[in-house]
């Protein structure tokens, strides 16, 4: 009976059961974060959640009505989405970029997330990506069994690639096919490009014929409203990824799309072959609501202002107060993060034990109960003291009510933080608090 049980234990280890790829792989730092906060408040702790990369701000009513109406809608959609869909999805596009998109040109997915990974997998090429990225790029790469190349950025330069660094990457071996992904406004930094700088990158991209996946899931949430898209100048080699999750505010709806040049289409029918045999098609309700989201609107636009306004002083706050008291990080662009580095407090920090971005997080919310991501899951190295903020815990639709109060010409406040993101003023003054 003891045999029987050793040789079944043995049957089912995952050291000999589990793809190679997997083994050993955690799950997603985002979600972990995000699962642990919640069970520490499950056990009465009060914890400030700037882990998870999730918009505060609801889904605008009038995708939220789309998404009633449809409930019904019950049949498999086509596997590159719901054609008025990729209309919209184009047209959005086109009105960004002034690119005539067509709605052929689009395919759907559920989260972007999925649409990454499945360009990867059909792709035969390496991953070129920038330390910091975001967390889940490389372990994609590595679940498939791809090589991953980080490119440095550094604190001068906003933690921002670039262009000589891909150049030098790219030199080393020219023909080599690779993907490079260029994430801006980036998670986890918030900086983004200035036109000049997506240009120099452009011709890189072009001179090595890289594929060059821009992922631009963040780009409604450019603080000023100024987004711009290198598909503009490497039009024939850019597949823009967006969807609905950061602008829309609605992560946990999963709808993701990727625009592609004619050039490229042929990625988007061996990424439909992939889709066809895994998720079939994306959720139909879904789908119709999102319709309404990307076609716009004057209530989307007033949506996005406000929302803009109030992250864009959100993250001027806490990047100032953390600059205060020696903290290291650069003033975002966009979206909801701040990529903080505190190497300034090395010694203090080690006399508490502290040596590695890990240990720094797991004390600090020990101690003050702030949650926040280390530096090493976004790819940097595991010594350095870094981390990302997600600066999202707060009410967004009160946040949004009391900002649609003030004139559009003014400027948000310290009074509106206390009043609207308590928590967030909080966190930062209990960070630099703790920092001593
Ligand atoms: N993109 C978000 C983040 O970086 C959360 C979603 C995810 O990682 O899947 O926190």
């Amino acid at each position: 009976m003891a045999d029987k049980n050793n040789k079944s234990r043995k049957l089912f280890s995952p050291s000999i059961n589990l793809n190679l790829n997997v083994r050993g792989l955690p799950q997603s730092a985002t979600l972990t974060i995000n699962e642990k906060s919640a069970e520490l408040i499950r056990q009465g702790r009060k914890v400030i959640k700037l882990g998870l990369g999730q918009s505060p701000f609801p889904v605008p009513h009038s995708v939220i009505e789309l998404l009633q109406e449809n409930a019904f809608q019950k049949d498999y959609l086509p596997v590159m989405g719901l054609y008025a869909l990729r209309e919209a999805v184009a047209g959005f596009h086109h009105r960004g970029e002034g690119i005539p998109y067509r709605a052929e040109d689009v395919l759907i997915g559920p989260g972007s997330k999925e649409l990454m990974f499945i360009v990867q997998l059909v792709y035969y090429g390496d991953l070129v990506i920038p330390t910091p990225s975001w967390v889940s790029y490389a372990p994609q790469a590595r679940i498939i069994g791809r090589q991953i190349h980080w490119l440095q950025t550094s604190l001068a330069n906003g933690l921002r690639l670039m262009p000589d660094e891909i150049e030098r990457h790219c030199q080393k071996d020219p023909d080599r096919p690779r993907i490079i992904i260029l994430n801006y406004p980036n998670n986890p930094s918030g900086c983004s490009y200035k036109t000049e700088e997506l240009k120099a990158i452009a011709r890189v991209a072009r001179k090595y014929r890289l594929i060059l996946l821009s992922d631009e899931i963040y780009g409604e949430l450019h603080h000023k409203g100024q987004h711009v898209s290198i598909a503009r100048f490497y039009p024939e080699g850019t597949i823009i990824s967006s969807g609905l999750s950061k602008w829309c505010g609605a992560g946990g709806w999963r709808l993701g799309t990727f625009i592609f040049p004619e050039s490229l289409h042929w990625l988007r029918d061996a990424m439909a072959v992939v889709a066809s045999e895994t998720f079939t098609a994306t959720s139909a309700p879904i789908q119709y609501a999102a319709v309404r989201a990307f076609q716009g609107g004057e209530d989307i636009e007033q949506y996005l202002f406000h929302a803009r306004r109030v992250l864009r002083v959100l993250g001027r706050f806490i990047s100032k107060r953390l600059q205060k008291i020696g903290v290291a990080v650069p003033e975002p662009d966009g979206a909801f993060y701040l990529f903080a580095n505190f190497n300034a407090f090395r010694s203090e920090l080690q006399s508490r034990g502290i040596r590695d971005s890990e240990s720094l997080c797991a004390k600090l919310l020990e101690d003050t109960g702030v949650a926040i991501l280390p530096g090493n899951v976004f790819g940097r190295p595991e010594e350095e003291l870094s981390a990302r903020l997600a600066y999202v815990d707060f009410d967004g639709s009160k946040a949004l009510a009391a900002s649609e109060k003030i004139p559009a010409g003014r400027q948000l406040d310290i009074d509106f933080l206390k009043e609207n993101c308590p928590k967030m003023v909080e966190a930062a003054e209990r960070i630099c608090d703790w920092m001593g």
